[in-house]
């Protein structure tokens, strides 16, 4: 039988159902398992803990799909965990006029690795693990079948692949792509989605209901929308009422693509200005042309995707937050964000305490965001809580 024996004591985080299992807490693998294989996970005492996919080349070299002696990993247990976060999302789906949404969020789905992403008839999947490698052929079916959507198209080009010993990638499982390109509707605003190329699966869909809240913040306000990507806040503030918006990315492809979605949509272009610029030196370049503005959207990339980078991250998030608040008016919002797993919520509001000191600005919390309800957070998987948003407003 093929089962991997923890170390005395290293049972305690499964036992929290943390599904997870680190190189080091393994003392012996038996029955040579191979990347992708099943493996019983026991306990140094010989106690059955979880059934486990196998991934030598990781340090995670185990990632848990079942607690339940009697229910393996097999197509069953495949397609019931995708039944379940199909179904959960179903109520999700058009509701606020929107057909684009994350259908399985992988860990907090009990999917380890899978991610689908849907973009009106297109599902997108990224296979992150190597178990969701070996299922890949029945994921993929399964998802066709139960989302209805003719095209499924892999986008497995992630860099954490690599640490999974995986390779890219990319192409459609099922059906094509549109010749016409991928269409996706959110609050009622019409996207064309790259899901070939576009960063992710094409979209940040984690920021769908955040984009939304911006946008009801936005009437009659002068807007600055920094790391604007295909336009997602910059949309939604402009139908929200915006007087005007400042959109700023240092990504051509992504500003060719916001300014293609705002034509695409009933919004006035003439209150749309766009900057191709690196955030860091433009905040700069607006604070020596003495602008100033009523509602800031800051949404970097990952700066920290572990905690080792923390320190580094830090220091970015506290530049671009310190630079805000002096353009921010009296009265002003600024709406920032991190995707930074090794950032937690609470060092992140430090980190803008410390900007704002800095600024020499008094604000306050008046909102804080997460990820929408399509990217659940298992409670025993606090990883899955990466997105964090605070709503700040300058005295
Ligand atoms: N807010 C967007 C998602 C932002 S993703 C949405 O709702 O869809 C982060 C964006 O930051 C990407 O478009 C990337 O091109 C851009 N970016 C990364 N580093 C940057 C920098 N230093 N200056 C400006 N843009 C940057």
């Amino acid at each position: 039988m093929k089962q991997l024996i923890l170390k005395a004591g290293r049972e305690k985080s499964l036992q929290r159902h943390h599904p997870w299992i680190f190189s080091g807490a393994v003392v012996r693998v038996q029955g040579d398992p191979g990347p992708g294989d099943s493996v019983a996970v026991r306990g140094a005492g010989g106690e059955f803990l979880a059934w486990a996919v196998y991934s030598p080349a990781s340090q995670i070299r185990a990632r848990v799909w079942s607690w339940d002696e009697k229910q393996p990993v097999d197509a069953d247990l495949l397609r019931a965990r995708l039944r379940a976060a199909l179904a959960a999302r179903a109520r999700l789906l058009n509701a606020d006029d929107s057909d684009a949404m994350r259908l399985v969020h992988g860990e907090s789905d009990g999917l380890p690795g899978v991610i689908a992403d849907r973009y009106g008839e297109v599902v997108v999947l990224q296979l992150l693990s190597a178990g969701a490698e070996r299922w890949r052929a029945q994921i993929a079916d399964a998802v066709r079948e139960l989302s209805g959507c003719a095209c499924v198209y892999e986008r497995s080009d992630a860099d954490v692949r690599g640490l999974e010993g995986l390779p890219v990638r990319c192409g459609a499982l099922h059906g094509a792509l549109p010749a016409a390109g991928v269409h996706m509707r959110e609050h009622g605003l019409g996207y064309l989605v790259d899901v070939a190329a576009g960063h992710k699966t094409g979209f940040y869909l984690d920021q769908r209901d955040n984009r939304k809240r911006v946008g009801e913040l936005a009437r009659g306000r002068e807007v600055l929308n920094c790391f604007c990507y295909t336009g997602g806040f910059t949309l939604n503030a402009l139908a929200g009422g915006a007087r005007s918006v400042l959109s700023v990315d240092s990504s051509a492809e992504a500003l060719a693509q916001a300014r293609a979605n705002l034509q695409r949509n009933d919004l006035d272009v003439a209150r749309a200005q766009w900057q191709d610029a690196d955030v860091f030196k433009h905040l700069r370049v607006l604070r020596d042309q003495g602008r100033s503005f009523d509602l800031i959207v800051l949404d970097p990339p990952k700066f920290a995707p572990t905690a080792a980078f923390a320190e580094k991250a830090a220091r970015g998030y506290k530049d671009i937050n310190l630079l805000a608040l002096k353009l921010l008016r009296p009265d002003g919002l600024l709406a920032s964000f991190s995707c930074s797993g090794g950032v937690s919520a609470d060092l992140f509001q430090k980190i803008l305490a410390g900007a704002a000191l800095d600024a020499g600005v008094d604000a306050s919390i008046v909102g804080r965001y997460t990820a929408g309800a399509d990217h659940p957070v298992l409670l025993s998987f606090p990883e899955g809580d990466y997105l964090k948003g605070l709503l700040l407003r300058r005295s």
